[in-house]
């Protein structure tokens, strides 16, 4: 991977600024469209650490967009922001090359639409704040489950276990489907997020699987077009590291009642929790475990596109 960190993004005023996140910046192109810019920075539990992951916005953009073409061939009816990988011509004429090189791996252009504010997590397997809940009582996200289950056991069929987006520095919580469908408020527009998530879920652990991974869980994110009666469009990242927890196959069965090793940032979380940072600010990463968090993304990468990762 490259060897340092962008962990600011200076479109020198090219663009406006619309929003930064914990993780991208995005820039209004026009009334429409969004410059969704993923940077190197990185989080955990819910705080962004003080350097980045060299590479990793990158390979969040091409992961994401490898996984919007494919869930568009799987679910023709599924339609996403993704508009193309292009930066907008304006950019292109007036800024440094070296800036735009930076640049052009870790954009895309999206439809900027109005975001539906929960994250929908869809979990196959019981781990993380679900296997928490679990273990006090007996349900994840309100929804009881079957007794004497494991850390990391497959649940009966994939759930749909919505969580708050909370706002920058605030901590997402667990909800229950119905407090998520208050949320949302629409009851058509609920039902549709819940059937998309399962959908999408459904074929990407099917992919994932072929290729030896288990995807344990993930988060996706929508966004309503209100100028084409209001239909649920996918946005936001999808289905990388960031946002899912991978598991290799071969090794899961052995591990079951513990931690699963992992191919997403549990790396970087065991080692914040062994430090006693757990949701500490201002923590700079080791070069180490800023080294082991770039692989293990890259083995993702890899393993699930079937392309080598070329660092950019
Ligand atoms: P995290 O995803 O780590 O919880 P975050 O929510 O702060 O953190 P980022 O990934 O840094 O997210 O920023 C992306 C932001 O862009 C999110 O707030 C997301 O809701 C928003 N977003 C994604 N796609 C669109 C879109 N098509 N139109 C408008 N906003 C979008
Ligand atoms: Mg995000």
């Amino acid at each position: 991977m490259a060897s340092t960190a962008v962990v600011q993004v200076d479109l020198q005023g090219k663009l406006p600024k619309v929003a930064s996140g914990k993780v991208r910046d995005l820039f209004a192109v026009d009334d429409k469209t969004l410059l969704f810019v993923a940077t190197d920075r990185i989080s955990a539990f819910d705080v962004v650490m003080e350097n980045g992951i060299p590479g990793k916005g990158a390979l969040l953009t091409a992961l994401s967009i490898y996984w919007f073409r494919y869930l568009q061939s799987e679910i023709p009816d599924l339609k996403t922001h993704f508009i193309d990988n292009s930066l907008p011509s304006n950019l292109d004429n007036s800024l440094s090359s070296s800036l735009l090189d930076s640049l052009r791996p870790r954009s895309m252009q999206v439809r900027r639409l109005r975001v539906i504010p929960i994250e929908s997590i869809v979990r196959g397997y019981i781990t993380g704040s679900g296997w928490n809940e679990y273990k006090k009582s007996g349900t994840v996200h309100g929804i009881p489950l079957p007794a004497g289950l494991a850390e990391g056991q497959k649940l009966a069929t994939p759930l749909w276990t919505p969580s708050t987006k909370a706002e920058v520095g605030d901590k997402d919580e667990n909800i229950t489907p119905e407090q998520a469908r208050g949320v949302i408020g629409d009851a058509a527009t609920a039902q549709e997020v819940e059937r998309l998530s399962l959908q999408i879920y459904t074929a990407a652990a099917k992919r994932a699987e072929e290729v030896g991974i288990i995807l344990a869980d993930t988060k996706f994110e929508f966004g309503v077009d209100e100028e084409n009666g209001n239909q649920v469009v996918l946005i936001d990242e999808v289905l990388t590291p960031d946002s899912s927890r991978f598991w290799p196959k071969v090794t899961w069965e052995e591990n079951l009642g513990r931690a699963q090793p992992s191919f997403d940032k549990q790396y970087l979380r065991d080692w914040l929790t062994s430090q006693g940072l757990k949701g500490k600010d201002k923590v700079v990463v080791p070069d180490d475990v800023v080294e082991r968090t770039a692989a293990k993304y890259q083995e993702a990468y890899e393993t699930i596109t079937g392309e080598k990762w070329k660092s950019g």
